[in-house]
């Protein structure tokens, strides 16, 4: 481990800024520990605003020619750095690893496949992006998407690159240049796809990254007045902050928060399915902002769905991330998981029953947390108004589906929500009625990039995917042309 370079699981990771389309240091670095020993794995520039400035601008110089570049040669592009990315599918898969404790086989089958995705599903709907024309009185409106400008992107930890590439394929297929700020848990595999988009031939200062603190580095992007997007993913407070700096500027923001999406299991439902999906929630340790942590459970299933779910948790196998057979590897940080144990512990003083787990497992290293199940938490209880991050669940009971409505609705969040039954016209009636960006029915966790994906209330403001990405990271604009005044040779 050096100032600049760092071997992560075999691959040389630089640890600098990537500005312009050179590496450039700090005066100062930050330690980015593992969380599978919770040893320091690199030593991390530590940007801030003189960094996010010279990363600003570079974005703004590289700015007029990438947004002149023809849209085929944006794509051709883009579908390079996903070749570049199948190419190091591997290393990327170990580096992530190694950096935010995630299963090695999912990064590795399901993550970073989606990250190659990622640019190719932008790239070709960039080709495909349709561009309306309406005829008014003999005259006529066209309507052209035109990039916005440099993008400023902050990512979290709980899954860096595939969060990261969501933002930076949309955005640099409208035309716009990036800075990307990941988050100073897990900062090592956007420095690998800056090397990746370099050698796929990206010009210079199209896509910079800054590393460093939020308090920093990504308090200095969000408040620069030469961004003109911000799309942020975060929790809820971090989201109020980057907010706050944009207002300053009228940046638009986009806003992917947090959530408290619960699971509601109808009598009705296939039981076996409804366990399946609740055992789901556990993936990533918990640290997924979609997961279903709260289950609303229809009372005369509850006692059977729990004896069940209790048993399948109980027999997760937790260990190391990289193992092929583990099912459930570390929190990310040792602050996450004071974090994590601090809320079960004072849910427990509130009153709330451990059904299994409610506390951390030192035999398998220092950041494995049991999966624990929680009951008799009160609606207003912390435990089911905040989100814990990690892999704790609570159970409710309802009797009646308006009461599971209520329950279900009766928090500030709204990303996501799913439910298990087997009444069709139920499923409907509920769904319809459920406050999410997403619901699920029968089943978790499926996306198609075509579709919004975004949050209601506290959980975010806007929709990226699909053509939403477009409205988004492009100014719309409008030509509205007369049929009358031309002249002869006009
Ligand atoms: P966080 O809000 O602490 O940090 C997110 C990013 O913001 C990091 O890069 C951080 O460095 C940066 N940051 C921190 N303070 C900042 C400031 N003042 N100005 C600008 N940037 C700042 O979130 P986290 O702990 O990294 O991630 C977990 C949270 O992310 C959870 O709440 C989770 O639900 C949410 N999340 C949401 C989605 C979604 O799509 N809705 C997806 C994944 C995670």
């Amino acid at each position: 481990m050096s100032d600049h370079l760092a071997t992560v699981a075999g691959t040389d990771v630089d640890t600098r800024h990537w500005i312009d389309g050179r590496r450039r240091g700090s005066a100062t670095v930050f330690t980015d520990l593992s969380p599978i020993d919770g040893r320091p794995l690199a030593s991390i520039a530590r940007g801030a605003a003189p960094e996010a400035d010279a990363a600003v601008q570079a974005a703004a110089n590289a700015f007029p020619d990438w947004a002149a570049t023809p849209p085929a040669e944006r794509a051709r592009l883009l579908h390079a750095i996903a070749d570049g990315v199948h190419k190091r599918l591997d290393e990327l898969a170990q580096v992530e690893t190694a950096d935010n404790g995630a299963l090695l086989r999912s990064h590795r089958v399901g993550v970073m496949p989606r990250v190659a995705h990622n640019f190719r599903f932008f790239a070709d709907r960039l080709l495909s992006l349709a561009h309306p024309d309406f005829a008014t009185r003999g005259h006529t409106n066209q309507v052209a998407w035109r990039p916005a400008g440099p993008c400023a992107l902050i990512t979290p930890w709980n899954a860096p690159l595939m969060l990261a590439t969501w933002k930076v394929a949309p955005a640099l297929a409208a035309g716009n240049t990036v800075v990307l700020k990941p988050a100073e848990w897990s900062p090592l595999t956007a420095s690998l796809l800056a090397d990746i988009a370099h050698e796929a031939g990206l010009p210079p200062g199209v896509l910079n990254v800054v590393q460093g603190y939020g308090t920093e580095a990504g308090r200095a992007l969000a408040a620069h007045p030469g961004i003109r997007r911000i799309s942020f993913t975060g929790s809820v407070p971090t989201g109020r902050a980057v907010a706050a700096a944009a207002a300053r500027n009228l940046t638009p923001v986009s806003l992917e928060l947090g959530g408290k999406s619960p699971l509601l299991v109808f009598a009705d439902a296939d039981l076996d399915l409804a366990v399946d999906l609740a055992v789901e929630q556990y993936d990533n340790a918990g640290q997924v902002c979609l997961a279903a942590t709260r289950l609303l459970v229809e009372e005369p299933v509850a006692a059977e769905f729990t004896r069940r779910l209790v048993a399948r948790a109980e027999g997760l196998r937790q260990g190391d991330p990289r193992t092929e057979s583990t099912e459930l590897g570390p929190l990310v940080h040792p602050r996450q998981l004071e974090k994590v144990d601090g809320f079960v512990r004072r849910a427990v003083e509130q009153g709330a029953r451990v059904l299994t787990g409610g506390s951390p497992h030192p035999q398998l290293g220092p950041l494995h947390y049991r999966p624990t199940l929680l009951t008799q938490v009160a609606q207003d209880s912390e435990i089911v108004q905040e989100e814990v991050f990690g892999p704790v669940l609570t159970l409710q009971t309802f009797r009646t589906e308006q009461e599971a409505l209520t329950l279900a609705n009766g928090t500030r969040f709204g990303l996501a929500a799913t439910l298990a039954t087997g009444d069709r016209d139920r499923a409907a009636r509920v769904a319809a009625r459920l406050v999410a960006g997403t619901v699920w029915v029968n089943c978790f966790f499926v996306r198609d990039l075509r579709a919004p994906f975004g949050g209601a209330r506290s959980s975010g403001i806007g929709r990226e995917g699909g053509t939403w990405s477009f409205d988004f990271y492009c100014d719309l604009h409008t030509t509205v042309t007369a049929p009358t005044g031309w002249s002869e040779h006009g």
